[in-house]
């Protein structure tokens, strides 16, 4: 373990000079104090959480203190939002401070979210709300405990600074882990101001330090589109089959690295509802749950094109074909673990697709469904769930069908039960948990944030003492309006 003075930084972005970032220093929260710190991702720095005592840290985590090899910097990206080119966003509020080299070789960006006002801050005020940096801590840390590919959050500090969104509220920050915050909206920067030679720069960067198996092959710069289309498709299948809703899929919080990235108005699905909208900002729907599928694809039709001085067209169009089936693969693979099925077969996805549209319109909690599904033997915890359907013929059905299938796999019961219980969560991230701790929060009580997100980092496991987390929401509790204010 180290100790916070010790981290070694190789800061290979801000190498790249000033042409991809601009050198800003934080600006500090007003008597800020740690909310909550992640000990996984303090692992990921090779720290201990008793780091986070440390006044140092709190000082780190809120503008105060740089670390000495620190170059902080915004970076400079635009991107298409809700389907409209925006020629100049950027980190507006933002920092990329440095990139953290840890004991086994990898580097770690490290970003503080909320760090003040950028060259790219446009109208904004360069601040973050403590609601915000909240969502998108827990949120971080429990979509990688369920094993879903995300960026990480160290911690989220409070202050008394005041920022002004809808009501007044206080500053925050979040610092935000990632191997990398190159967005696809850094590529369509240099290619739509048409600076290739920094585009094939900021390319051969990401290649060489994300990508390095592409190097290998004879067409390097389409062999990443096709390695990024492929991670991005797997990113979506997982949120499709866990029922994530990120909310605002503009091509500035896509990742390169295919990592769910920039957490606004997200949710988990309580209710299986295909046409969910999260983002109470969505009029359209044009980011509803169902269209997440489309729209990863037509963002990556967005950066293919910000590739087109260096890949062919006929390649970049070829590869956008193999997006659907992958996602299709990635998705199904996940549904069957979620069924507890182990070999695949013909009729899978039609099983698959059936149940879902039986839980429409039903009062099935999609988490719970999949979690009680496992418990033992499985008649019977199919004859518990059927109460929630709406289609009693159909379901009965279906759990014939099912429970064929169950039986001619010859699992024994309780290794059934594990391997369900490994891949459907017991506690979710819903909303209205994570809006019940924001509001302890705001009141200066931090323990219900840290339980929530102690309980969280552990989905898969039975935690005792703690089933109020895992209970259906309350009606309310399914409807909060979310919106893209942080
Ligand atoms: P987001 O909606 O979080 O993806 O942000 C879109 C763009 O707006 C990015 O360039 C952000 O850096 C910028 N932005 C968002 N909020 C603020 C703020 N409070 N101050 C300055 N820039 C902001
Ligand atoms: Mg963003
Ligand atoms: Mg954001």
């Amino acid at each position: 373990m180290k100790t916070l003075a010790e981290l070694v930084f190789d800061n290979r972005f801000a190498r790249l000079g000033d042409t991809f970032s601009t050198p800003v220093q934080p600006q500090p929260l007003e008597a800020p104090r740690l909310v909550v710190a992640s000990e996984a991702a303090m692992r990921l720095l090779d720290l201990d959480l008793a780091s986070a005592d440390d006044p140092l840290f709190t000082e780190l985590c809120s503008g105060h203190k740089l670390w000495n090899d620190a170059e902080p910097r915004a970076m400079v990206y635009s991107g298409h939002q809700f389907g409209m080119y925006n020629p100049q966003l950027g980190d507006g509020r933002g920092l990329l401070l440095g990139e953290a080299l840890n004991a086994a070789g990898e580097h770690w960006d490290l970003h503080l979210k909320g760090a003040g006002s950028t060259p790219y801050s446009r109208m904004g005020d360069g601040r973050a709300v403590l609601r915000s940096s909240i969502r998108e801590f827990l949120a971080s840390e429990h979509l990688h405990a369920l094993g879903i590919p995300t960026s990480r959050a160290l911690s989220v500090t409070d202050s008394h600074s005041v920022v002004w969104r809808e009501r007044q509220e206080r500053g925050a920050m979040l610092m935000r882990l990632a191997p990398s915050h190159v967005r696809f909206g850094n590529f369509e920067f240099f290619y739509y101001t048409r600076q290739h030679e920094a585009l094939r720069e900021l390319l051969d960067h990401v290649i060489e330090a994300h990508y390095p198996d592409c190097l290998d092959h004879p067409e390097p710069y389409g062999s990443f589109f096709r390695a990024v289309l492929e991670r991005t498709a797997e990113m979506v299948g997982y949120w499709q089959a866990y029922g994530f809703c990120h909310g605002v899929m503009n091509t500035d919080n896509m990742s390169i690295l295919g990592i769910t990235f920039d957490f606004g108005p997200y949710a988990f699905l309580d209710d299986f509802d295909p046409q969910f909208i999260c983002n109470h900002s969505d009029d359209t729907g044009r980011y509803s749950f169902d269209n997440q599928v489309p729209i990863a694809h037509w963002n990556l039709s967005a950066l293919g094109q910000a590739l087109t001085p260096f890949v062919a067209k006929e390649t970049l169009l070829d590869t956008l074909k193999l997006f659907l089936p992958r996602y299709r693969a990635q998705w199904l693979a996940l549904m069957r673990r979620r069924l507890g099925l182990i070999q695949a077969e013909e009729g899978d996805k039609q099983l698959v697709q059936d149940l879902l549209k039986l839980m429409q319109g039903s009062a099935v909690d999609f988490t719970l469904f999949f979690r009680e599904l496992g418990d033992s033997p499985a008649p019977a915890a199919v004859k518990r769930l059927r109460e929630d359907l709406l289609d009693l013929a159909g379901f009965d059905q279906w759990s014939e069908r099912y429970l064929q299938r169950v039986a001619a796999e010859g699992l024994a019961p309780e290794q059934r039960r594990e391997g369900m219980h490994a891949a459907n969560p017991r506690y979710v991230l819903r909303n209205y948990l994570a809006q019940q701790a924001i509001e302890a929060a705001e009141r200066g009580d931090y323990g219900p944030v840290r339980e929530l997100h102690s309980v969280l980092a552990r989905p898969y496991d039975d935690q005792p003492g703690m089933e109020r987390y895992a209970e259906r929401p309350p009606e309310w509790g399914k409807h909060l309006e979310i919106s893209c204010s942080s």
